[in-house]
């Protein structure tokens, strides 16, 4: 065998975390230093700026030290107090999931839910906040990694200003993947992740928290303060003095500055095109294989992971157990409802170029032949690299 005797994957496209690029390991790869060193005090510093300028946000930015679902869950905490009326939009699992965390501390959800191949519409987000008076918060997914979908946040998010309503948005998977704007997209406590389109390592929260989510934060009758998951102590330690509440992950922050510099070196805006180009190519590839995306219309289609309804008679947990045993290709199940129910083909951060498309969507249809579909060996390819026509590493865009 002339696979790794170890036998590590030779290709991490799953949806998060993906692989991770030679300059960003490298940074990893940095002496740890006292966290009150000058030297860090100062890389802290220039992360947070970095980070505002991915998020392309005056916002301030917290970075707060574990995976993304401390963010999601610190805004819950530091946000909801109890009685709390919650809109939570619901369009896949991670959405259902953060009713969760409503009701944990003391919030009343109150479900606006659509099956979770669509997307939430604003109207009914409208109408939810005419018919339900005393709504404070409104929760929703940007990007539902799970379903491969988006909500039209933009539109939500005005909406939910003109009733005064202020909004938390896991946009854990979507940064990155669409060029967004805390300010004009009305999010209030957006809540992202480095580990999905941007291509960084796991283990950091990345938030961005308005005037008035501080205001609703500090206005509780008794706020959120000496905990983890508080936000409020990132302002009063980190902004306020440069102390921090706790001991900050050094080796995270060293790959999350190299991670954001190489995003802003690209550029977000090319940043995203590429991402919005390879799901693009992905999906005419998977359609060309005669599979059908799950999510309802191509236009909710997420850029972060294509997913692929599993056609009847084929199991997807062979299809990816032999895509990754015989090939070394990690691709991601269904997760949670939709187990089973879809498979999801990634292209995230580095894999978000034509070279691991079309070798993710060669092997797949590999795969496909191994476990007894019917396949027609490189249609898929084909298709895909069709629609990566005019693509070129040295354009300062690729084809929108
Ligand atoms: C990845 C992700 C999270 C964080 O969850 P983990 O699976 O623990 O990384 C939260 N929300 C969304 C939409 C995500 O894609």
């Amino acid at each position: 065998m002339d696979r790794p005797t170890d036998n590590w994957p030779r290709m991490t496209l799953a949806a998060g975390p993906v692989e991770v690029s030679p300059r960003t390991l490298r940074a990893m790869a940095r002496p740890v230093v006292y966290h009150y060193d000058p030297a860090f005090i100062a890389t802290f510093e220039r992360t947070t700026r970095l980070l505002q300028r991915v998020f392309r946000t005056e916002y301030d930015a917290v970075i707060m030290q574990a995976e993304a679902v401390l963010g999601l869950e610190a805004a819950a905490a530091s946000l909801i107090a109890p009685g709390d009326k919650v809109l939570n939009l619901v369009s896949g699992v991670f959405g259902k999931w953060f009713e969760g965390f409503i009701r944990r501390y003391g919030g009343e959800p109150v479900e606006l839910a659509v099956p979770y191949h669509e997307a939430i519409a604003p109207e009914a987000v409208r109408e939810a906040l005419r018919r339900t008076p005393g709504i404070k918060y409104l929760s929703v997914v940007h990007s539902e990694t799970p379903s491969g979908t988006i909500n039209p946040v933009r539109e939500i998010g005005a909406v939910a200003r003109e009733f005064g309503v202020l909004t938390i948005v896991d946009t854990v998977s979507g940064l990155g993947g669409e060029v967004l704007s805390p300010e004009e997209w009305g999010m209030d406590v957006a809540v992202a992740g480095p580990q999905k389109c941007l291509g960084g390592p796991p283990g950091l929260s990345l938030l961005t928290v308005s005037p008035a989510a501080w205001a609703a934060m500090e206005g509780r009758e008794s706020p959120l303060r000496g905990s983890f998951l508080s936000i409020l102590d990132w302002k009063s330690a980190w902004l306020e003095q440069r102390r921090f509440p706790y001991t900050p992950s050094v080796s995270e922050i060293y790959a999350l500055e190299a991670t954001l510099e190489q995003a802003l070196e690209e550029g977000i805006e090319r940043f995203a095109a590429r991402h919005q180009t390879i799901a693009a190519a992905c999906r005419a590839g998977v359609r060309a294989l005669e599979l059908e995306l799950w999510p309802a219309q191509e236009a909710i289609a997420a850029s972060c992971v294509t997913a692929v309804r599993t056609p009847d008679g084929l199991d997807e947990a062979r299809l990816r157990a032999t895509m990754r045993e015989r090939y070394g290709v990690t691709i991601s199940g269904g997760y949670g409802d939709l187990l089973g129910k879809v498979f999801r083909l990634g292209h995230m951060g580095p894999a978000a170029h034509p070279t691991l498309l079309a070798a993710q969507l060669a092997i797949l249809e590999r795969a496909l032949a191994d476990v007894g579909h019917p396949v027609r060996f490189g249609a898929g390819v084909g298709a895909a690299m069709e629609a990566v026509a005019g693509w070129n590493d040295a354009l300062a865009l690729p084809p929108a």
